[in-house]
């Protein structure tokens, strides 16, 4: 068996976050480190693919899902507009290998590219 996730910890509840968006397959918190004003994680409640790319090919369905959810909360959180990063892969970046969405929305600059 593999080990859970941070992601996956977060969700059963062994890890403290605050869960600010919940459906049935995905949910979303506050970056512990967030780069824009607001940044919040939408996360697949499966921790089965690491990456987006694992996700669109083997879920498009929860995908899209993912994206739905990061609008939603974009919307209560901000005006809507959001900027959406899926860092794949060590070399752009990406520390947990259960795949998440960073919604980053607000006064953006450039630096949240980097998120
Ligand atoms: P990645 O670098 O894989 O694209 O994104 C992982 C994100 O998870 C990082 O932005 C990091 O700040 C966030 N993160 C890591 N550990 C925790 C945690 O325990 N709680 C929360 N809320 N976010 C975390």
């Amino acid at each position: 068996m593999t080990e859970s996730s941070i992601f996956t910890r977060i969700l059963e509840g062994e890890i403290p976050a605050e869960i600010v968006a919940e459906t049935e397959n995905v949910f979303a918190i506050r970056d512990i480190a967030p780069q824009a004003p607001v940044h919040l994680l939408v996360i697949p409640k499966t921790g089965e693919y690491r990456s987006v790319v694992e996700l669109a090919s083997h879920d498009p369905a929860l995908l899209a899902e993912v994206i739905a959810l990061a609008h939603t909360v974009a919307t209560e959180h901000a005006d809507g507009d959001f900027r959406l990063v899926f860092n794949t892969g060590a070399g752009a970046g990406q520390t947990v290998f259960h795949v998440h969405a960073h919604v980053l929305a607000g006064d953006l600059d450039e630096k949240s590219l980097n998120a």
